[in-house]
């Protein structure tokens, strides 16, 4: 509705109301109800406080936007701040953001109750006593920036760079602590992917050279889900509501998830499979669109690496498409619909009915997996390659309706400085064992850190809680605990953790409206960038007052990550010797110390395409902007890169190779952008790969080896996995012929739709929601065991046991058992978060590892009333500590099915009890390390990665070279 309209609409019902003798009160915004607030009028809003009805009383607010923290989505969020008390009063949806529209899942107006949380870390605590024994003393940040400074810089001057660690959960940014571990010369980023997404990514990167599908769901004619994107999925709201869009327009909607989700409550057509099928059921599929040449042949024809295919694998076969249709037909022959059906239990008819619906998609096929299959299985990789195979049939590549590579539809910026990649490989994240790992392979640190592989001067744990999150947690804890190992743990963070409670340090970070970052993510086919603002800080500043560091205007001495990175780094290198301060001077004030100010400034004025003159047509500077509207469009359609023509000027001394592969002597244009792109190799001559040849055309094409889809990858073959380096099934560990015959399935990997990982254990309104995670199991195997719902269960694992709550349901496959990751959080003293955890005892013996719960949560009196209103008791159990690693051989995903003995809990048996042997975790990891063909025995080239990958902090390609020298020392 216009402003007229309104106008119109007020003046009709002010007649109406005093027509009948009464007071007209037009409503506080003069606004419909349903409406966001225009953002002509964020400055100053009004809405009626709730807390005083049946009173009309007015609040005045100043609207200032942020971004949520609460998953890797980023949606948009504005504060509402009270203008008489510069409290902010509530979180509700940024309609000017273009990847959420206005929208959130529950988590997002609930980071409300995370900046009032009454148990949330305020200032910086040094242990006191044993690390571990839960005493703690209030420390100066000055004090621990020193201490923890001087240790980087003793590693670095003494050549130890590699016991420098930075160990991330959520990043929520883009590249920025990247920057300063290049700074600081370490390769010491370590992540979370390999417990999370490496396994899809894996299967995708070697398809089209990047790591991500971008799916356009709106505009798709069938859609195409394994696991429950529509509550918990990546891109979990934005995509959701993409996928309703879809929906609305007539879209089918097909999910395969062995769990009925609330996704799959949704779809035209629900597939149950038995774990880690998946794979041989895309294959049925693709099998169907060839065989009835259903497929989209022109496509194929121009995009697949068909002829690199027939070269390499059917040398004496003349390499014409004819010939490879030929062999395509023969290839999956044996991946029957019947055959399907025995692999993962789904009737042969249903899946040839779906078959029939994704035939008639064309080129409007978006398809999706993250997580979910591609995580819980050896080989689930190949889930994800299955998956696209069916897009790269039908020609839903890069088309409307159809799947992106996500790198299109993503933009980093360049920042103010780049430094120069590290010239040092660390074995403790990139061992040879794991030469093709997508990413680090964090979740085997503690056992790296016991085969004496190396140690850890100081390691950062950020936003990350390895000890609750990743498998085998009790061996962290054994290695976190011993200074052996780990010289100092200094955990930055906003809550308490399980893992913080083992740390020296543990400082407090800001949630998403107490911080600034910069991100950008593929939810559509366009781009956008979102920038993450301190609220009150903005305020401030909006108000005319000036703020120096973000502490002043956070919660008591809670910092942002990105101004203490600064200081850290300045206290590393005081006096520039070790190269690292030039990257953390202000470029304003030379010799000055950089400011966050100027660091996002710069890049607003120099960076973005476009937001120089969107901000200027509204009289704004370009931080300006972002700080008011907090995110931007730089493009509403990206489209076909990979068809885009190479236009002449960059086409000199041009030569195409017998691949295709077209090399020109013309410099790269200059490009803002730095979202990771695999690097091309230049040919013989040095000239540099500008795209490939198709048809007589050089047309940009995708930056991987052949620049087309790669349907075969010789990066597999050339490593020592040719037998699967076209898209194939693997059967997983967990497949019925791995099984003995008591044992289940345990998916543990689902999500709670309305909670995170660790930091929403004191979002109240959360944890009334959902506050426990029962087992899933199926009435057949309940009455076989005379389980009814609420019984008490032993669930064995290959290490120890857990014990948890029954939930009978259809809902689930027999023989399959679920149980959600999200809950089990707990505690050792008092110190922790109190909505949600409980407190438990923890023993052990040698390796004998035991956790019981001493207390669960209870009403508490605190700063806010409603935690005396507490009404739930139990809080789930923690079953990860019970798993040991499976590491895949090729993505290095830990693999995280298990097979499972579920037994009726014995008479001392109480809900939450843990059990585990780190001796026999010990001896699973050294099993699933004999499944891999390391680097220093099948490299073809003596190095001990493919320099193709993509891997965060890239170190310089010397690096890579197997035999190249231990770090030297630093300037002193
Ligand atoms: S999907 Fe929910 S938790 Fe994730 S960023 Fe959006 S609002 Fe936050």
């Amino acid at each position: 509705m216009d402003l007229k309209q309104l106008s119109e609409r007020l003046s009709a019902a002010k007649a109406q109301v005093e027509a009948r003798g009464e007071t007209f009160y037009p409503g506080p915004s003069r606004i419909h109800l349903a409406a966001y607030p225009p953002k002509e009028r964020w400055d100053d809003w009004v809405e009626l406080d709730s807390r005083s009805w049946p009173k009309r009383v007015e609040k005045r607010y100043m609207l200032v936007p942020t971004t949520c923290f609460n998953c890797e989505s980023a949606c948009g969020l504005l504060a509402y701040v009270d203008r008489d008390t510069l409290q902010i009063r509530k979180f509700e949806g940024n309609p000017e953001h273009p990847g959420s529209r206005g929208r959130n899942c529950a988590k997002g107006p609930a980071t409300l109750n995370q900046i009032t949380d009454p148990d949330r870390i305020l200032h910086p605590l040094k242990r006191v006593g044993e690390r571990g024994a839960g005493k703690w003393g209030p420390v100066s940040w000055d004090e621990a920036l020193d201490d923890i400074a001087g240790r980087i810089r003793s590693a670095i001057r003494e050549g130890r760079p590699n016991e420098v660690m930075y160990h991330v959960g959520r990043p929520g940014e883009d590249g920025y602590t990247e920057r300063v571990l290049a700074a600081w010369g370490v390769d010491g980023h370590n992540s979370h992917t390999n417990v999370c997404s490496s396994g899809a990514r894996a299967g995708y990167h070697l398809w089209f050279g990047f790591d991500r599908p971008s799916p356009d769901h709106a505009n798709a004619q069938v859609i195409l889900l394994v696991s429950s994107h529509l509550e918990a999925g990546h891109y979990f709201n934005p995509h959701a509501q993409r996928i309703i869009d879809g929906k609305h327009r007539g879209a089918k909607l097909i999910v395969l998830d062995t769990r009925l989700s609330n996704t799959a409550t949704h779809a035209d057509h629900w597939l149950s499979p038995w774990p880690g099928s998946e794979a041989a059921i895309f294959l049925a599929i693709a099998r169907h669109l060839i065989q009835k040449r259903a497929y989209n042949r022109e496509f194929v024809r121009r995009w697949w690496n068909w002829r690199e295919y027939m070269q390499e694998v059917h040398p004496h076969t003349t390499p014409s498409f004819d010939n490879f249709e030929q062999v395509l037909d023969s290839l999956y022959a044996e991946y029957t619909f019947e055959f399907a059906a025995g692999e993962s239990g789904v009737d042969a008819r249903t899946l040839a009915e779906v078959a029939r619906v994704i035939a008639g998609a064309g080129t409007r096929l978006s398809t999706h997996t993250w997580r979910s299959a591609t995580a819980g299985n050896l080989g689930g990789w190949q889930v994800a390659r299955t998956l696209f195979l069916l897009n790269a049939l039908m020609g839903a590549v890069a088309t409307e309706g159809g799947t992106y590579p996500n790198a299109w539809n993503k933009f980093v910026p360049r920042p103010i400085y780049l430094p120069p990649h590290p010239k040092t490989w660390n074995e403790l994240t990139w061992p040879t064992e794991y030469p093709l790992a997508l990413n680090e392979m964090s979740f085997l640190l503690p056992q790296f850190l016991k085969d004496g592989r190396g140690k850890l001067a100081v390691y950062f744990t950020r936003v990350y809680n390895p000890v609750w999150t990743n498998p085998d947690g009790f061996s962290w804890i054994e290695v976190l605990t011993s200074e052996k190992h780990v010289g100092l743990h200094v955990a930055l963070t906003p809550t308490w953790s399980e893992t913080a409670f083992f740390a020296d340090y543990v400082l407090p970070m800001g949630h998403g409206s107490e911080r600034h970052d910069l991100h950008s993510y593929e939810q559509y086919d366009g781009q956008w960038i979102g920038f993450r603002q301190p609220v009150l800080r903005a305020v401030r500043e909006r108000t005319g007052g000036r703020v120096g560091d973000t502490r002043a205007v956070n919660p008591g001495e809670v910092w942002e990550e990105n101004e203490f990175w600064i200081e850290l780094s300045w206290r590393v290198d005081p006096d520039g010797a070790l190269g690292i301060r030039q990257y953390f001077e202000s470029r304003e004030r030379p010799g000055e110390k950089l400011g966050v100010e100027e660091y996002y400034r710069y890049i607003f004025e120099n960076s973005v395409p476009g937001l120089v003159e969107r901000a200027a047509a509204e009289g704004l500077a370009p931080l300006e902007y972002m700080r008011r509207y907090g995110a931007f469009e730089i493009s509403k359609q990206v489209g076909a890169l990979h068809q885009a023509v190479v236009p002449p000027a960059e086409l000199s001394d041009l030569k195409v190779d017998e691949l295709g592969r077209a090399y020109s002597r013309t410099p790269a244009p200059a490009n803002p952008n730095l979202v990771p792109v695999p690097p091309l190799e230049p040919d013989a001559a040095g000239r540099r790969r500008v795209g490939v040849e198709v048809d007589g055309e050089i047309l940009r094409g995708f930056p991987t080896s052949s620049g087309r889809l790669e349907f075969y990858s010789r990066v597999l073959a050339d490593w020592g996995w040719g037998e699967v380096a076209i898209p194939t099934y693997i059967r997983s560990h967990i497949h019925p012929a791995n099984l003995a015959k008591d044992e289940m399935v345990l998916i543990s990997t689902f999500r709670l739709p309305v909670q995170i990982h660790t930091r929403s254990a004191n979002s109240k309104w959360l944890d009334e929601i959902a506050h426990t995670n029962p087992l899933w199991i199926h009435p057949v195997d309940a009455r076989r065991d005379g389980v009814q719902s609420g019984d008490l269960l032993r669930i064995e694992t290959e290490i120890g046991h857990f014990v948890v709550k029954a939930w009978v349901t259809e809902g689930i496959r027999p023989g399959v058992v679920a149980c959600s990751h999200h809950m089990g959080r707990w505690k050792l003293t008092d110190l922790g978060q109190r909505q949600a955890m409980a407190t438990v005892s923890l023993d052990h013996r040698g390796d004998a590892w035991q956790l019981k719960r001493k207390e669960s949560v209870h009403p508490y009196r605190s700063s806010d009333p409603d935690t005396l209103r507490i009404w739930w008791t139990d809080v789930g159990v923690h079953q990860n500590l019970t798993f040991p690693v499976h590491p895949d051989p090729i993505s290095g995903q830990h693999c995280w099915h298990q097979a499972v003995r579920v037994r009726k809990a014995g008479p001392g048996d109480r809900a939450g009890d843990i059990a585990v042997d780190t001796a026999k975790a010990r001896e699973v990891y050294q099993k699933w390390l004999g499944l891999t063909r390391p680097a220093d025995r099948h490299s073809p080239d003596a190095t001990r990665r493919p320099y193709w990958l993509l891997r965060p902090l890239r170190p310089e390609r010397e690096a890579y070279r197997l035999e190249h020298p231990a770090p030297a020392a630093g300037p002193t």
